[in-house]
């Protein structure tokens, strides 16, 4: 009986149509008359659920209705220390403004004909790796075009160390499958040999290929040949030697904590193609980058595949800008290289004149981390703000702040590490973290 009358009490879509106006004067009378239906629909299963409608169905439609009219991609700071954060969007990009109209994104405005597109950001990058570079998607789509491009048909040789798994699905075995290259596996888990990959060379043999095992280490009794002597062997035998460096670290990091493989010194010992990510340790955007050999990245620029993995006009810009930063060493105009170059004092001076607007804070010893599968073992020292009360409920009200401030908890304590928050992004964060 009572579910039959609260059945009764809800009102028609029509009436919600009327009193929900103002609703409709803002948003697509459909649209409104949608989200009318669903709340009724929710309203209905939890009346037949014995709990009848504790549902607003007013509140509910013009909550649905904000929601589809904000951006679901936001700006976040990021007070984690993971500077690479990959459910962040790996490496932040700097001030950079879209190019808002039309471009000469494949016009050559010198001569006044159709140009490419690669001769945008291609130049910076060729200069920055000694060798010419191509740049698709991202790195999985490199490592897929060098092996259908170089191998489709046919054997590619790889340590069974380096059949790694990077996350949200990119394994090797797969996409080598998916690239129609052959699996040739050598060696063991933690050692392998130059002969190993002697002697599976055989008739079928198009490519060796290097993995860098980027998010895990394998320690103690461990053998791997070094990307030098691999080249060598490639030499001898006539064939290729491919690395994909995950990473790809391009500006020497080593004094600043980071001991990642450099991919100009890769090609400086003979490695003949690398691939690497735009938005790990360069410092820009989503891209995979292939550079060597000019007949092997010749080779794959002609692949039908290029073309289907191609950048997008935003991407290109802001490539470019990226390459041409490093080129100019003005790393501090890159946030994931100013971040990662910013010593434990300048960030405990930020991190006290910060922590003394809050009260309770306090400040303490901690480690940032590269995040981005980079350098799984080392961490960078920093100075984190530590902040009084349950850190349970204080991480999730950061978490719904404007802009939402991702933090980390360490012993029970929400801590904010300012090495990944932009200067700019102090004076929110100092509102969020005392309100
Ligand atoms: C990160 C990584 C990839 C995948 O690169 P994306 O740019 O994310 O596609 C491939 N190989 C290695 C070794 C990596 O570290």
């Amino acid at each position: 009986m009572a579910a039959a009358d609260a059945f009764r009490a809800l009102p028609s879509v029509d009436e919600l149509l009327t009193r929900l106006a103002p609703l409709t004067a803002r948003y697509p009378r459909s649209l409104v008359a949608e989200e009318i239906r669903r709340a009724l629909d929710r309203a209905r299963a939890l009346i037949r659920a014995g709990k009848p409608a504790a549902l607003d169905v007013e509140r509910e439609v013009a909550a649905a209705l904000e929601a589809l009219a904000r951006p679901s991609l936001r700006r976040v700071i990021n007070a984690t220390g993971v500077v690479l954060h990959t459910n962040l969007g790996r490496a932040p990009l700097g001030a950079l403004t879209p190019i808002a109209g039309y471009s000469n994104l494949e016009y050559d405005l010198a001569e006044g004909r159709r140009g490419k597109r690669d001769v945008h950001a291609g130049p910076a990058l060729e200069r920055l790796l000694g060798a010419p570079a191509i740049a698709v998607n991202n790195n999985a789509a490199a490592v897929y075009l060098a092996l259908a491009g170089l191998a489709g048909g046919a054997e590619v040789i790889v340590s069974r160390g380096e059949l790694i798994e990077i996350g949200d699905g990119f394994r090797i075995p797969d996409i080598m499958r998916a690239s129609g290259a052959v699996l040739r596996e050598v060696g063991t888990t933690n050692r392998t040999h130059v002969d190993d990959y002697r002697e599976a060379i055989g008739d079928r043999t198009r490519l060796i290929m290097r993995v860098h095992p980027s998010n895990f280490r394998i320690e103690g009794f461990t053998a791997r040949p070094g990307a030098g002597e691999l080249a060598a062997l490639g030499r001898e035998r006539g064939l290729p030697l491919y690395e994909d460096l995950g990473s790809g670290c391009v500006a020497d990091l080593r004094g600043f904590g980071v001991d990642e493989p450099l991919a100009g010194a890769s090609l400086a010992v003979g490695v003949n193609l690398v691939s690497f990510s735009g938005d790990k340790l360069l410092g820009g955007p989503q891209a995979g980058i292939l550079a060597g050999d000019a007949a092997l990245v010749g080779q794959l620029r002609r692949h039908p595949m290029f073309r289907a993995l191609r950048l997008d006009k935003l991407i290109v810009q802001a490539l470019e800008e990226t390459a041409r930063r490093l080129v100019l060493e003005q790393y501090d105009a890159i946030p994931a290289l100013r971040m990662i170059r910013a010593t434990a004092t300048e960030i405990r001076a930020r991190a006290e004149a910060f922590a003394a607007g809050i009260a309770g804070a306090e400040v303490i010893e901690g480690v940032s981390v590269i995040g981005g599968g980079s350098t799984p073992a080392q961490t960078l020292p920093t100075w984190l703000v530590a902040l009084a009360g349950d850190a349970v409920k204080m991480e999730k009200r950061l978490r719904s702040s404007q802009p939402p401030v991702i933090a980390r908890i360490e012993n029970e304590r929400v801590v904010l590490d300012l090495r990944t928050v932009f200067e700019g992004e102090e004076a929110d964060l100092l509102r969020a973290a005392s309100s």
